[in-house]
């Protein structure tokens, strides 16, 4: 029987999403998304271009294809209300409704959820409704603090006092801001990025990745939506040890178990963002979707049927394990010049021999057969590989090939960056 499934979404990480579903041939993909993505329209049985957040726009696309379960790629929609509105039209989706995606989408909701629930690796925090209160919190505070805008902020929101403001200037911010703010302490230490299939009681957890955040190589420049990213073969991270990696499992675990005893069950995948500092791991964040680019990462060494699982995680009934190719993967996102701050839209773009990279496409578009940038990033390269360093290899000659204004971070996946996110950890603990 056929299976017509919805991805919601038209970046990278729904391209990955998309081709996952692809593997299996009793699978017809749909595809909403704002602008028309090459590589998603290209594996798709059909496209409806709506605004993503156009609930009644993507209900009705669904409705008009006679889709059978949806899944959403972004958090805009989720915000949106888009999964009530499927599953009020009779179309279960793999994505939290409103009430729960506000762990994503209220940070002050969310550490508040954690704080009254008694969930561990919650920092110290507080959150502020007037600009003046929270100035004045600043003022007085002895040590560094993130500054986060309680909303959605595509991840470009926080200000982190001691790197990109001082004093003065997360005080500038906070009054700058229009909406409630949470303030929290900085945590130091190395991040990682633990995601799981939740089917509103069990979690299924995925491999552990590290995603790169800032636009330049050595981690300096602005924040990006994420430059790219790596994970190991064993599925973990070498400055995570085991007892990290459970005491996440079972902070996110918690998360799930407290949202539902409030009486908002979460399906879909919870992405739990940690500092991984000398006392253990703590909650940066969670997202209430794939990470984008940690989809890229996890979702080729998935060789259990996606589109059952995502099945599953409507249903309530996940199996208690999925299978995962024993491989390392290394994503790095080729983005236009200049981008995040002032990006050049609209040049041409030509991939080059791509060898065994898997190659997603993000924000690009295809006129008469030939690819151009827009102004978000452009397209990312994924290898795969017995270790990392094949992976990285693999990733790194396909990226260096692409021709156009774009460029990428040399950096990710490679034995030098990751020696120092080792040692790093060593001398904090
Ligand atoms: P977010 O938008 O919450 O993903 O935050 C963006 C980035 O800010 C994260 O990837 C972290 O590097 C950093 N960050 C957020 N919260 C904290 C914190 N409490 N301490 C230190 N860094 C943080």
């Amino acid at each position: 029987m056929v299976l017509k499934m919805l991805v919601v979404g038209g970046g990278g990480r729904e391209h990955a999403i998309a081709a996952a579903l692809a593997k299996n041939p009793e699978v017809l993909v749909y595809g909403v998304m704002a602008r028309r993505n090459p590589g998603i329209a290209r594996l798709a049985a059909g496209i409806g271009i709506r605004k993503e957040t156009d609930t009644a726009g993507v209900v009705a696309y669904a409705t008009a294809q006679g889709i059978d379960r949806a899944i959403i790629g972004p958090e805009a929609p989720l915000d949106a209300g888009v999964v009530d509105a499927l599953e009020g039209a009779g179309i279960p989706t793999a994505g939290p409704r409103r009430a729960a995606a506000r762990l994503e989408t209220d940070k002050a909701f969310c550490r508040d959820l954690m704080q009254s629930h008694g969930i561990r690796g919650c920092p110290f925090y507080r959150v502020f409704r007037e600009p003046a209160d929270a100035a004045a919190f600043i003022r007085d505070h002895d040590g560094d603090l993130a500054v986060k805008p309680s909303g959605l902020t595509g991840g470009k929101g926080v200000r982190i006092m001691g790197e990109q403001v001082d004093r003065e200037g997360a005080i500038a911010y906070v009054r700058s801001l229009p909406g409630p703010v949470v303030l929290e302490e900085r945590l130091i230490g190395e991040e990682f990025t633990l995601q799981a299939f939740v089917d509103g009681t069990r979690l299924v957890y995925m491999p552990l990745v590290q995603d790169h955040k800032r636009a330049f190589e050595g981690d300096t420049g602005p924040n990006t939506g994420g430059m790219g990213s790596y994970s190991m073969a064993d599925h973990s991270l070498p400055f995570v040890t085991a007892e990290d990696e459970a005491e996440a499992r079972a902070i996110m675990a918690d998360a799930v178990a407290a949202i539902r005893r409030q009486g908002t069950p979460f399906h879909g995948i919870l992405y739990g963002q940690f500092m991984n500092t000398a006392k253990g791991p703590r909650v940066i964040e969670f997202n209430a979707r794939f990470g984008d680019p940690e989809a890229m990462n996890v979702l080729p060494l998935l060789t259990s049927d996606f589109s059952e699982i995502l099945c599953r995680i409507t249903e309530g009934s996940l199996p208690s394990r999925v299978e995962w190719e024993p491989l390392a993967t290394v994503c790095k996102y080729l983005v236009p010049e200049g981008y995040p701050d002032a990006p050049v839209p609209g040049q041409p773009l030509a991939l080059g021999d791509t060898g065994d990279a898997l190659v997603y496409c993000g924000s690009v578009e295809e006129k008469e057969g030939k690819l151009a940038t827009l102004s978000s990033r452009t397209l990312a390269v994924v290898g795969k590989g017995t270790d990392l360093a094949t992976a990285e290899a693999i990733a790194e000659r396909a990226a260096e090939g692409v021709q156009g204004r774009v460029r990428h971070r040399r950096d990710i996946g490679t034995s030098a960056l990751l020696a120092r996110r080792v040692a790093h950890m060593e001398a904090l603990r």
